[in-house]
């Protein structure tokens, strides 16, 4: 009984994570996990929405920033926020790629690459399992 934290904290601790996430987000989200090519819910997804970090629930990406890469994984090629996702330098894999988090929770994302298309150039590799679609909030015009 020392439960003292506030629950709308989006840190958390890795027992909590485990009991919110499945295990596959789990993997993802906290443990920069990929998912298969192809395999996640969201690469062919075209409705309009907001898609939020699975883990917090934060908007980190509209529906008219995602663009068809071929790759199987959800693209954008910019987050609904300059601020809502972080980027940093990941040296795994004997490459230099760089790294998109969710700036709220810290959740691993996916990766950012600098061959997207225009307006910005920037393609956002997004893991479905990273992202939940809101299509409620959809209510923008166009
Ligand atoms: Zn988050």
């Amino acid at each position: 009984m020392n439960d003292t934290k506030t629950s709308s904290s989006p840190i958390k601790t890795d027992a909590e994570w485990r009991a919110q996430l499945t295990p596959e987000q789990y993997r993802v989200l906290r443990h920069k996990g990929t998912e298969r090519a192809f395999s996640g819910a969201l690469w062919n997804e075209h409705r309009a929405g907001t898609y939020r970090c699975a883990g917090c629930g934060a908007p980190l990406f509209g529906s008219n920033a995602k663009f068809e890469s071929g790759t199987g994984w959800p693209s954008f090629f910019e987050p609904a926020d300059q601020n809502a996702v972080a980027t940093e330098s990941d040296r795994s894999f004997f490459m230099t790629r760089t790294e998109a988090t969710c700036a709220n929770c810290g959740g691993h994302l996916g990766h950012v690459f600098d061959d997207g298309p225009a307006p910005t150039g920037q393609r956002y590799c997004i893991n479905s399992l990273a992202l939940d679609l809101d299509t409620e909030s959809s209510s923008q015009p166009g």
